[in-house]
């Protein structure tokens, strides 16, 4: 079975039509059997989808935005507990990496920048170090040619631990 809202041409009274099938629909349609219920006029033809609104009982309404929680818009997705611990260990993985490497590199501090420069230029021996940079010593670093690369992970400073 399939319904259509019908509407009559004349006066647009509205009615729901039960039909085998669409082509039923349109053989009753073309035959002339379909008539108004209410006024009995033969002129019919299917209701816009608007037609839904303001009937009682059938409301199609679309929430206003205003009216969606706000949470609902801004809660990020929450991943399933298999991924969530799939990627914390993918983040631990990648920290031990970065601490292994980092133990064979030199602490140089705010002298970084001007260490990696030398050692790019070939005033000092190449030598793995960290430190610091500022954004605009590390954009001018990499303008240079500089090979340098961000540290994934926020560490302690020497400088700080004690
Ligand atoms: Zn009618």
């Amino acid at each position: 079975m399939i319904v259509f809202d019908l509407e009559c041409q004349p006066s647009r009274h509205r009615f729901e039509g039960w039909f085998a099938s669409s082509d039923d629909y349109a053989s009753q349609m073309a035959r002339g059997l379909i008539t108004c219920p209410e006024c009995g006029a033969p002129d019919v033809a299917k209701a816009p989808m608007a037609a839904h609104v303001g009937r009682k009982g059938n409301q199609q309404t679309i929430p206003h935005p205003a009216s969606v929680p706000q949470h609902a818009m801004t809660a990020p997705p929450t991943l399933p507990p298999e991924a969530q611990a799939k990627l914390h260990a993918a983040f631990e993985a990648i920290a031990a990496v970065q601490a292994e490497a980092l133990k064979s590199s030199r602490w140089v501090g705010k002298g970084f920048a001007e260490d990696a420069r030398a050692m790019h230029y070939g005033d000092i021996a190449p030598d793995p170090i960290h430190g610091q940079a500022s954004p605009e010593e590390a954009k001018a670093l990499i303008e240079e040619g500089v090979d340098i690369a961000p540290i994934l992970f926020p560490i302690a400073s020497p400088d700080e631990v004690n």
